[in-house]
């Protein structure tokens, strides 16, 4: 405890110190602009309010999710369906605007849509995506691509060679190596200067430019399997890069597989992942803390499992966890934000609302 208050004490020292001089070097250069924006988006794919509450009343130690600031219920229901599917949700997120169950980037007519990290792109801001399942799945898919079916994993993953982003680190590589149509988009990512990592020790290597790190040939393995600390890994060596874009950039870390503990009725599935999604987020906020024009914003695209939590038939006085189903359900799930613009995410809001709020953050209009 008593180090915790130090280590804040220093910090907020630091964060005087920092200001007070970015303040003197501002007066004395006009001309020099140091606005930048940073948007640092953490999903947790099926991560509902009661599998974030189990995991916070299991645990002694206060997950990083509780430094969050502010909170705000979202919606989750998509274009075709009041039980949303990752495809939908994702894309809802990623460009504001509802489709069907299935689809990744296109409106429910089918037209493609500009996701807001593109939009970033656009604007001359880095971009990076992390997850902990095939880059090409679902969720990271909604932010790059844009096809009617998220099987289309091959389009998908061309999709990501016509997208000018900076940072992708996940599983995959067989998804760009080793494909039906024998075009190897490994040499086509490194003609067009990325560096290529395979494993995590490849990524300690890289420290600027961009980075493709395929570190295993489909989805990662699970926490419980030995992942180690990939993820927080991960997302730290993509903080890293994109931050030396002075103008900002735009991140979304999926914890990917808290939604496949909720399929397999698993808690110490969910658990694990959970915890492990919850240091990532403590990287971000960390990283916010060190530049307060970053906004961390910690969501959810869908509740799975049904799960909820019920007095115990054994041990009176506690709670346990029951699932009510092996899909997903319609439950709201809960929003946690924290930095610049925290206070704007309050209430009960859609899906949508997620995309735009991070675009009026940015201030870009679109
Ligand atoms: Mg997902
Ligand atoms: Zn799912």
């Amino acid at each position: 405890m008593t180090t915790r208050y130090l280590t804040l004490l220093i910090l907020t020292v630091t964060q005087v110190f920092l200001s007070f001089n970015s303040a003197v070097s501002q007066t004395d250069n006009h001309k020099k602009s140091s606005y930048h924006r940073n948007v640092i988006l953490l999903i947790g794919d099926g991560m509902g309010i009661s599998q974030l509450y189990h995991v916070m009343s299991a645990t002694p130690d206060k997950l990083n999710v509780t430094r969050c600031t502010n909170t705000a219920l979202v919606k989750t229901t998509s274009a075709n369906d009041e039980v949303t599917d990752s495809a939908a949700a994702g894309t809802a997120i990623a460009t504001g605007s509802k489709t069907n169950n299935g689809s990744i980037g296109v409106d429910a007519n089918n037209k493609p849509l500009e996701s807001i990290l593109k939009i970033a792109e656009k604007n001359g801001l880095s971009t990076g995506l992390v997850a902990t399942s095939n880059i090409t799945h679902a969720t990271p898919a909604a932010f790059v691509a844009s096809v009617e079916h998220r099987g289309q994993t091959d389009h998908i993953a061309r999709q990501f060679l016509q997208t000018d982003i900076d940072v992708f680190i996940g599983g995959g590589f067989n998804s760009f190596a080793k494909r039906k149509d024998n075009i190897n988009y490994i040499d086509s990512l490194i003609a067009t200067n990325y560096s290529i990592a395979t494993s995590l020790d490849d990524l300690d290597k890289v420290h600027s430019g961009k980075l493709a790190g395929l570190l295993y040939p489909d989805h990662a393995p699970k926490m419980l399997e030995g992942r180690g600390d990939m993820l927080s890994k991960s997302t730290a060596k993509a903080l890293e890069l994109l931050s030396q874009n002075g103008s900002g950039f735009f991140l979304m870390v999926e914890g990917s597989q808290i939604d496949w503990g909720g399929h397999d009725n698993d808690i110490n599935y969910i658990q694990s992942e959970l915890l492990d999604f919850d240091k990532a987020v403590g990287i971000a906020i960390d990283f916010a803390l060190q530049d307060p024009e970053t906004l961390v914003i910690v969501t959810a695209d869908h509740e799975t499992g049904g799960l909820t939590l019920i007095e115990s038939k054994t041990e009176k006085g506690k709670m346990v966890p029951a699932f009510s189903t092996g899909g997903h359900s319609g439950s709201p799930v809960g929003l946690y934000a924290f930095g610049k613009d925290a206070e704007k995410f309050n209430g009960i809001i859609d899906n949508t609302d997620i995309f735009k709020l991070i675009l009026s953050s940015f201030g870009f209009n679109n």
